[in-house]
């Protein structure tokens, strides 16, 4: 069996897969706060997981895969930054095998996403493609001959910090114009907040991005304004990613891809109205399929890749 964690924000997910990729048991808890409490809780999964598989499943643990929201190194041993977590610089792997007698191996949860998309859905049977998490920010996991591309040194494809224009305000990493400021969940809920400021629109609630896609389905002039600013940006990255590696297809996941075929056919056409080549065979655009564990998934499925 594979253990496979996905270290979010919020929550640990984790769980135990076979290695016929079916998702036996998994879990979640409350990911902690410091760096030596989010470690400690690691080191009590990993364990945990371990009792469980052989008393429950009668199978030992084959290895432990992580996807953590930030950069990790080509050995995919060591942590650098996960702005989320505030973690900057750590030997998780070294640091984990002291506590759990594991080598685990660690990468960026978006390409663990995208290798889950591999495997179980929609990017399966595809050479090339990508997957694009629009949520709190943009994530960018690439397959390329069937592989996660991860560039010379672990730092490939981050496509949320990629320069597409001028916005109002700067992206988490300190510069402005990244793509995820104009096409995560996040981005669109900000421009609808000023949209609404801007017209002196009061809101007793908090908006989500999925408020005002189905308030501009149904004809609301400003959640319209707020969607076509969104999808002329995202297809703007869509096609620059297009041009740059046409993937056979390119999936989105994520709080926004609730939006359904709403936001499927308005992105669609402004990507083929401004593809650089038209009439071409060009990506297909879709959502991901792989479901709301995939990155626990993911996770387990990049130790069958490391120790295949
Ligand atoms: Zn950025």
């Amino acid at each position: 069996m594979l253990i496979g964690i996905d270290v979010g924000g919020t929550n640990i997910k984790s769980g135990l897969m076979d290695m016929n990729n079916n998702l036996l048991f998994d879990q979640s808890r409350p990911t902690g706060t410091t760096q030596d409490e989010i470690v400690n809780n690691l080191a009590d999964i990993i364990n945990g997981l371990q009792e469980k598989a052989r008393k429950e499943f009668n199978k030992e643990v084959l290895g432990v895969g992580i996807g953590v929201p930030g950069v990790v190194n080509k050995e995919l041993d060591h942590v650098f930054k996960c702005t989320n977590l505030g973690w900057f610089d750590i030997p998780l792997r070294k640091i984990l095998k002291e506590k759990t007698d594991f080598n685990v191996y660690l990468d960026n949860d978006a390409n663990l996403a995208a290798l889950a998309e591999h495997y179980i859905g929609s990017l399966k049977n595809k050479d090339t493609g990508v997957l694009l998490t629009l949520g709190t920010g943009v994530g960018g996991g690439v397959i390329i001959n069937g592989k996660p591309y991860r560039g010379g040194n672990g730092l490939g494809m981050e496509i949320g910090h990629m320069v597409i224009g001028e916005n109002f305000y700067n992206c988490s990493c300190g510069k402005n114009g990244c793509f995820e400021t104009f096409a995560s969940a996040t981005a669109i809920v900000k421009h609808f907040e000023k949209l609404l400021a801007d017209n002196n629109v009061t809101v007793d609630h908090e908006i989500s991005s999925k408020e005002i896609f189905e308030r501009a389905e149904k004809g609301e002039e400003l959640p319209m304004k707020a969607v076509d600013r969104y999808t002329t940006y995202l297809a703007t990255g869509i096609v620059n990613v297009i041009n740059a590696m046409d993937p056979e297809v390119i999936s989105l996941g994520g709080g926004v891809a609730a939006a359904g075929d709403f936001l499927l056919n308005i992105l669609t056409k402004k990507v083929t109205d401004t593809l650089f080549v038209k009439g071409f065979p060009s990506a297909k655009i879709n959502y991901a399929t792989a479901g709301n564990k995939a990155g626990i998934i993911g996770a387990a499925l990049l130790v069958k890749e490391e120790i295949a």
